[in-house]
């Protein structure tokens, strides 16, 4: 099967029967060969260097129930906060001290959090870190809100589509969310201008081989500057509290799928692949990946921010860690970039002619 990984180095995409066989049979070898071929582009592309992106999480109210989710608004035993403004701020001051050039505001759908408020924060960042990125997870919004924080100064979206099959989508959310919506929500963003990141949950409950081919159709059609690609960590106060987690194996592979077929895209080795394994956050980026979200959020909300259990908050997972994950990235031979790390439209194929 290294044929299909090799041609999917050079080509950036395979049939629909050559990622079927790739994705249901990769071995211990197979998979050490593509995380191999993945870490080539990704080296070839950006270096050594993994962009840090400062997560700040502006709150864990949702109006949403999403079935996998520790902070819908179905759980009543978690303590809900949400930052005030100023603390927002304060968290970019400290951030920006620490080198970060990308601030990410993430939160549940929180009605609380209006539009004129959302644009007067991020107005606020914009006029204090001209120099800054911001990005923004804050879920599905209507197109006239997503430009309007656009025109504020946010810079990047992040909105997982999570499935592309609709009935699979209607079994990990309740039947007022739909995929139509949350597609529609995604290409918005993408045409209004954002470098913009979709991603799915592997091994989410109900995901099949089939899922996935659709999920990897779809990404290839948007084209999207930003993949998050994380597995499936259940929560015990959800409907799938006693599901299992999704296999690192296959998280790993889709990294790799994903940088092979995308080879300047942003993609980040997420925390919730950290929660998963030890070293998940390092493998993640020999498998490809080089983002990694430091938690910027303040020390007293983070561990109420529980979208699955024992999520990784400490260390090199939090911001004021950023030596201990300096020093994980140099025994595997990285290091940390400190820019804002925008994605780059530079023609792969170029690069790698100039360099053969
Ligand atoms: S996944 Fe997002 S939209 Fe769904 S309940 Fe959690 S925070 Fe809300």
């Amino acid at each position: 099967m290294k044929q299909w990984i090799d041609k999917l180095r050079q080509e950036h995409t395979l049939s629909t029967d050559e990622f079927r066989q790739l994705l249901t049979g990769c071995d211990a070898e197979l998979l050490a060969y593509i995380n191999k071929q993945a870490r080539e582009v990704s080296l070839r592309h950006f270096g050594n260097r993994i962009f840090i992106r400062g997560l700040i999480e502006v709150s864990n109210c949702c109006r949403n129930d999403c079935y996998y989710c520790g902070i819908r608004k179905g759980n009543t035993r978690i303590e809900r906060y949400r930052l005030r403004p100023e603390s927002i701020l304060d968290c970019c001051r400290q951030g920006f001290e620490l080198g970060f050039r990308t601030f990410v505001l993430q939160g549940g759908e929180d009605p609380a959090l209006t539009d004129e408020q959302l644009i007067k924060t991020v107005a606020a960042i914009r006029k204090d870190y001209p120099e800054c990125a911001i990005t923004l997870s804050l879920g599905e919004k209507p197109r006239e809100s997503y430009e309007r924080l656009f025109q504020a100064g946010a810079n990047r979206y992040l909105l997982r589509h999570e499935t592309y099959d609709a009935t699979h989508y209607g079994q990990l959310h309740p039947t007022e969310m739909s995929s139509a919506k949350r597609l529609q929500c995604v290409k918005d963003l993408k045409s209004i201008g954002y470098q913009t990141g979709t991603g799915i949950m592997v091994g989410s409950p109900g995901q099949t081989v089939d899922h996935l081919i659709q999920d990897i159709r779809f990404i290839e059609n948007l084209q999207p500057q930003m993949i998050g690609i994380g597995p499936f960590l259940p929560h015990c106060d959800t409907p799938f509290g006693k599901y299992p987690s999704g296999s690192l194996e296959q998280t790993l592979l889709l990294l790799s799928i994903f940088r092979l077929m995308f080879p300047s895209v942003l993609l980040p080795s997420t925390t919730a692949l950290a929660t998963l394994a030890a070293d998940g956050r390092e493998r993640g980026i020999l498998a490809g990946a080089n983002v990694v979200m430091p938690n910027l959020s303040p020390q007293e909300e983070r561990k109420k921010y529980t979208l699955y259990n024992n999520k990784a908050s400490l260390g090199a997972e939090a911001a004021e860690g950023l030596i201990l994950l300096q020093n994980q990235l140099q025994r595997i031979g990285y290091e940390i970039a400190f820019t804002r790390g925008d994605f780059s439209e530079t023609d792969y194929k170029e690069l790698e002619k100039r360099e053969l």
